[in-house]
Order: structure tokens, then C-alpha cells, then sequence
């Protein structure tokens, strides 16, 4: 999709505290490889399994501490305690079907190509995505899209946090992608339109617009990562069955707002139109071909770098690592500051 991942910075400094542990472990067939992670307080156990195809066990590593990365620096740690992570591989490139259940603390199956380079890995957005599903309670089918659209909407944003992805490309991607959410004529509200289009990108316009009125109303102190860190602090996860009543007044009352309950109460039954055009000019992006150009000076171009690099409020709340309180617009590189360790590992089988 995109080239230039790395070199592009955002975000604020992180320090962290950093926990070596060894930890073997041996539940693994002859053709499986199985890993452990330590994210802050969280351990994800990842099992490799190499029937179809052998993968390299150190760029499939490297992917998953990028995506776990990612998923922290946002949330302010990784969303669950411990989760398990298969990853099936088959012989060709790149990464494919991805699915997350609320099993056993959080389970995410996903298929990997033998022959994904670490460059397409860097580019990969959909263990992110997978991942952010962890961070919000599960939904009944009627509801599927907030579930969808959180993941659409929050998966660059969390890359680029972590340093993963550029801004630049995000809203690009955002410019063309985002009337895919819009209500077409016959579509009802988001409760009641179940297409992939409203599903999607449907769900990712609500949260979109949502993040830019809980910036606008706070006078950009709080954002939509607030009002969702609110919901997974007060136990919200995958692994609970929460109405979307619930959740909404929870962000809401996490971010000082009512901006996602009085959305809700529109959006769930109408087709809500968005001034799409509108919301790019305030913002200061600009449509210029195949790419964007940002505006700095566009009324609402303080909102877009927020979303872009996270408030000032937005605080940490893992105990592996905090924010210093210093502002600094030039971060440094994400790279730098691992939050994800390395615990252990047994290519099994041979033991
Ligand atoms: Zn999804």
C-alpha cells in the first residue's frame, strides 16, 4: 500500500521501565513455533504454526511487537491482561484474515505469507486492528459497527502515535476511504444498515466525526482515545457483553462530554449525512492528486495534529511505562523505546 513507514515520528517522549522475563513453555506441535511477549503487564503468547509453510519466527516477532506497540501507545497499555495469538502461515505474501473472540482472555487467529518481507510486515494494518478489538466490549450483531468502525478509525492513528505510520498517508487513505461510510439512498441509520460500507467505514465516520466534537467541545484537551480508555479502565474489554448504551455514557463521562450518547441517538436510526468536504477544509486537508497537503493554518488544524499526536492529557495508565510531562512537538523516534519485550521463546518439537 505504502511505502515510507519508519522514518516519520510523531507523539510524545515515552519512558519505560522495562521487565526481562524468561518464559518457557512447551504446548506446541512439531511444525509450531511459540513465543512470548511482555507488553507492560501483559504477556501475549504467540504460536506459530508453520505446517503450510515456514516463516521467519524473527520478522513475524518484530510484526507483532510493531502492532502491540501501536495498540499501547494508544490505549496507555495493551487492552488485556493476556492474550493468545495464532498465527496460521501459508506459502505466498502478506497477511490475511484476521478474527478476534473474547476467549480464554482474548484470542486473535491470523494468517501470515512465508514470504512477507519485513517491509510488508512494517506496512501490515491489520493485526492493529485486531488487536484494538480487544480494547472494547463485545456488542450484540445490531451493533457490529461500532465494534468495526473503532477498528478502522483508531488502527493508523495508533500507528503513527507509536511512530509505525505516517500522518500524511493516514489522511490521504481517510480522504479517499471515508464516503465509503456514508448513507446511500434506501440505507437506514447504523443500527439497521448492515453493509459492508456502513459497517466499516459507516462505523469509522461516526467515530471520526466524534473525535473532532469531543475536541471541539473541550477546547481540544480531550479526545476520543480519553473517552475510549475510560471505557477499558472501567472493565470494558472484549471479553464483556456490554449494551452500547453502556459504553457510550462511559466514554462520554471518561472524556467530560455527551458528544458519543447524543450521536448515538441519531446516528443508531437515521442515515446522518456528513459534510465530508467541509470537515477536510477545517481541518487543513487539502485533496491534492494521490496524496494530501496539510495546512497548518486551516481553522481546525490544531484538532487534526491532536489526532495526529494525541493530547496532552491523554496520560498512560500502564504501570510499564509513563509519559514524561514534557510537550515536545520534535519526538523522537518510536523505535527508540521499545514497549514490547521479548520474553522467551522454544521452537519446540526438538525438546
Ligand atoms: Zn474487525
Amino acid at each position: 500500500m505504502v511505502q515510507n513507514v519508519f522514518p516519520f515520528v510523531v507523539g510524545r517522549r515515552i519512558w519505560l521501565s522495562v521487565l526481562l522475563l524468561l518464559i518457557p513453555f512447551s504446548a506446541a506441535t512439531a511444525n509450531d513455533m511459540t513465543s512470548t511477549l511482555m507488553v507492560g503487564a501483559s504477556r501475549i503468547d504467540v504460536m506459530i504454526e508453520t505446517s503450510e509453510a515456514p516463516i521467519s519466527q524473527t520478522d513475524v516477532m518484530k510484526w507483532v511487537q510493531l502492532a502491540a506497540e501501536s495498540v499501547s501507545t494508544y490505549y496507555g497499555r495493551f487492552p488485556v491482561p493476556h492474550l493468545t495469538l495464532r498465527i496460521v502461515s501459508f506459502n505466498g505474501n502478506g497477511v490475511r484474515h484476521g478474527t478476534t473472540w473474547g476467549r480464554d482472555g482474548g484470542l486473535i487467529v491470523i494468517h501470515a505469507g512465508s514470504k512477507t518481507t519485513p517491509a510488508e510486515f512494517a506496512e501490515d494494518w491489520m493485526l492493529t486492528h485486531e488487536m484494538i478489538h480487544l480494547a472494547f466490549p463485545c456488542m450484540p450483531d445490531q451493533q457490529h459497527w461500532i465494534e468495526e468502525g473503532l477498528s478502522v478509525y483508531v488502527e493508523p492513528i495508533a500507528r503513527i502515535r507509536a511512530g509505525h505510520w505516517t500522518a500524511q498517508q493516514m489522511w490521504s487513505d481517510l480522504v479517499r476511504d471515508m464516503p465509503k461510510g456514508l448513507p446511500r439512498e434506501g440505507d437506514a441509520g447504523l443500527d439497521h444498515t448492515h453493509t459492508w460500507g456502513r459497517t466499516y467505514w459507516g462505523g469509522a465516520l461516526f467515530n471520526f466525526v466524534a473525535d473532532v466534537e469531543i475536541r471541539k467541545q473541550t477546547k481540544n484537551k480531550k479526545g476520543l482515545e480519553d473517552a475510549l480508555r475510560g471505557i477499558l479502565n472501567a472493565g470494558g474489554d472484549i471479553n464483556q457483553d456490554w449494551p452500547i448504551t453502556n459504553a457510550l455514557k462511559t466514554g462520554d463521562q471518561a472524556a467530560g462530554v455527551d458528544i458519543l450518547q447524543k450521536m448515538y441517538a441519531e446516528w443508531n436510526d437515521k442515515p446522518v449525512q456528513v459534510d465530508l468536504q467541509a470537515m477536510w477544509k477545517q481541518l487543513g486537508v487539502e485533496a491534492d492528486g494521490t496524496t494530501v497537503k496539510l495546512h497548518d493554518d486551516a481553522p481546525l488544524a490544531a484538532i487534526r495534529r491532536a489526532i495526529e499526536k494525541g493530547t496532552s492529557n491523554s496520560k498512560a495508565n500502564g504501570s510499564a511505562f509513563s509519559r514524561s510531562d514534557e510537550d515536545s512537538s520534535d519526538a523522537i523516534p518510536a523505535q527508540q523505546s521499545p514497549l514490547v519485550i521479548f520474553a522467551g521463546r522454544t521452537t519446540s518439537g526438538k525438546l
